[in-house]
């Protein structure tokens, strides 16, 4: 069985490794690798080939730190569909699916080629009169990610480009249920020129992140996950007077107004619910539906869901893969089920669903609930698996008091033809990342990811902007170069 190991120094360290942990094809339900399961020793080694790497890339000229982050952006795009095909054998997204990750990844690089504007800083000259005031950006160090199995490619690719062209290095710690992806990315910082030690991954699980938050010389923690273990890390690593930057899960709500093209929405409502088998923390998996066009809509979804592909994610024509594992499917299936026993009405059941020749597969099928409500675990758990939960309401005011009565806030979205409706809803819904009429609003490169409440913990959104604030810390130097000798002042001036 080949084992995924860590990548220290430039190079991978599988052969030093003991303990290892099963790696799945989810479509076909068979061990296909193990991984490492680094400690804190290996922790201690990645960090150590960071911190001394970070002193010689800090230096560097950010024209030069440009150069690599083009050359890495072109050597995504040549290798996009090696990536995919990583993707997709180990987290089991469908192809056409992974490409796209891999792609929303590559314009987070694309928005860090433009590191030397971002990194500018500000200059205010004659601040008071001979006095000179400027802002540098300086890097931290050592920063880690610490990722989730559900986009192995972008969300690495959501922190690393914007910490190594601050100046950083940068310690990825990947999930140990898709590993492989890590190390095909060190690989094309490697070849993009990146030196040695720059970026560096920590394979592993618990004991690898728990080491992580405990070493003095990691600067900064970005970690998107659960949203149990986002408030741990957020907890543990600000306790350890680290930055940090927790993303967590989310539940989001879906409101179809009665005036909307119901058409349009029942087919963006079973892309966000279904695509990526519901494994997205954008994914749509509750319709908060006006009872007026209740029925209509869930005729539409419901034929929408009966027509998925579901097949393993490399089969031609497949729009929905397996979910990650045999306890993932189980743990689906049994919320399914406690929807039925707490009251909701099953309108389709993907339980027990069956791939032709891949009976040991992870999969299961798309499923819509009717006559969901608040106090159900089928409402208020994040599933994360293809489900749908539908809500009937009144109208818009107790669709946004529903949204709002979420612990979560990741993403939310309106479909309406009303304009007015769409501005009250946005205003009022206390959500970080808002569609209307867009089903899976993850905001473009260069503007910033991040949800309120329990989606995430810490100020600061993860990439864009506010990506580049978080990997930096600001320098303020106030100069003045006199001329002469000039009298000292015992009291702040009262006057500019
Ligand atoms: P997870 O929380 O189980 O794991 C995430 C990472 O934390 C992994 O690297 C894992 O090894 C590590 N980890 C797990 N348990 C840990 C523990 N007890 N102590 C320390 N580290 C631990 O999440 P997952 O199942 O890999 O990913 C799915 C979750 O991620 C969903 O909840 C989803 O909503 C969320 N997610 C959120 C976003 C976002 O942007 N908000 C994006 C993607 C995924």
């Amino acid at each position: 069985m080949p084992i995924i190991g860590h990548w220290i120094d430039g190079h991978t360290t599988a052969a030093e490794q003991t303990a290892t942990q099963a790696v799945f094809n989810p479509a076909t339900g068979q061990e296909i690798a193990r991984v490492a399961l680094g400690d804190a020793d290996d922790a201690a080694r990645a960090i150590a080939s960071g911190q001394a790497a970070f002193a010689q890339w800090s230096d560097q000229s950010l024209a030069r730190r440009a150069q690599v982050l083009f050359r890495f952006r072109d050597l995504l795009a040549a290798n996009a569909e090696a990536l995919a095909r990583v993707i997709t054998r180990e987290q089991g997204k469908v192809l056409s699916d992974a490409r796209g990750e891999v792609s929303r990844g590559r314009e987070v690089v694309e928005f860090a080629c433009g590191l030397p504007s971002q990194l500018a800083g500000s200059f205010s000259d004659q601040a008071a009169s001979g006095i000179d005031v400027f802002t540098t950006r300086e890097p931290l160090g050592v920063v880690a990610g610490i990722t989730p199995f559900n986009f192995p490619v972008m969300v690495p690719l959501w922190m690393s480009p914007l910490a190594i062209a601050a100046g950083n290095t940068f310690l990825l710690k990947p999930s140990e249920r898709d590993p492989s992806a890590s190390l095909l990315l060190a690989d094309l910082w490697r070849q993009a020129g990146l030196p040695d030690g720059v970026f560096n991954v920590l394979q592993g699980s618990k004991d690898a992140v728990e080491a992580i938050l405990a070493h003095p010389d990691v600067q900064a923690v970005s970690f998107v996950g659960s949203t149990p273990v986002a408030r741990l890390i957020h907890q543990t690593a600000s306790a350890n007077g680290k930055r940090v930057q927790a993303l967590g899960g989310a539940k989001n709500h879906a409101v179809v107004l009665a005036d909307a093209n119901l058409e349009d929405a029942a087919n963006q409502l079973a892309a966000a619910a279904f695509g990526a088998a519901g494994e997205r923390c954008m994914a749509l998996s509750v319709a908060v539906v006006e009872e007026s066009v209740a029925d209509q809509l869930l005729d539409q979804l419901i034929a929408k869901a009966r027509a998925v592909k579901v097949a393993p994610g490399d089969h031609p024509g497949a729009e929905m893969g397996p979910v990650i594992t045999r306890q993932a499917k189980d743990r689906i299936e049994a919320l399914i089920g406690s929807a039925q026993a707490e009251g909701a009405r099953l309108a389709l059941d993907g339980r027990g669903y069956q791939v032709e020749g891949f009976a040991e597969g992870f999969f299961v099928g798309p499923t819509v609930i009717d006559d969901a409500s608040p106090d159900q675990a089928i409402y208020r758990e994040e599933v994360f698996g293809p489900v749908i939960a539908v809500v009937r309401v009144a109208g818009l005011d107790q669709a946004i008091d529903l949204v709002n009565a979420s612990p979560y806030g990741n993403g939310t979205a309106i479909f309406t033809q009303s304009g007015g409706a769409a501005r009250r809803f946005r205003r009022r819904v206390h959500v970080g990342m808002i569609g209307v009429n867009v089903p899976i609003p993850v905001p473009v490169a260069w503007h910033s990811f991040g949800g309120w409440k329990d989606s995430l913990f810490g100020q600061s959104h993860i990439y864009g902007p506010e990506g580049f604030a978080f990997y930096t810390r600001a320098k303020v130097v106030t100069e003045r170069w006199p001329a002469g000798a000039s009298a000292a002042s015992y009291h702040f001036t009262a006057e500019p």
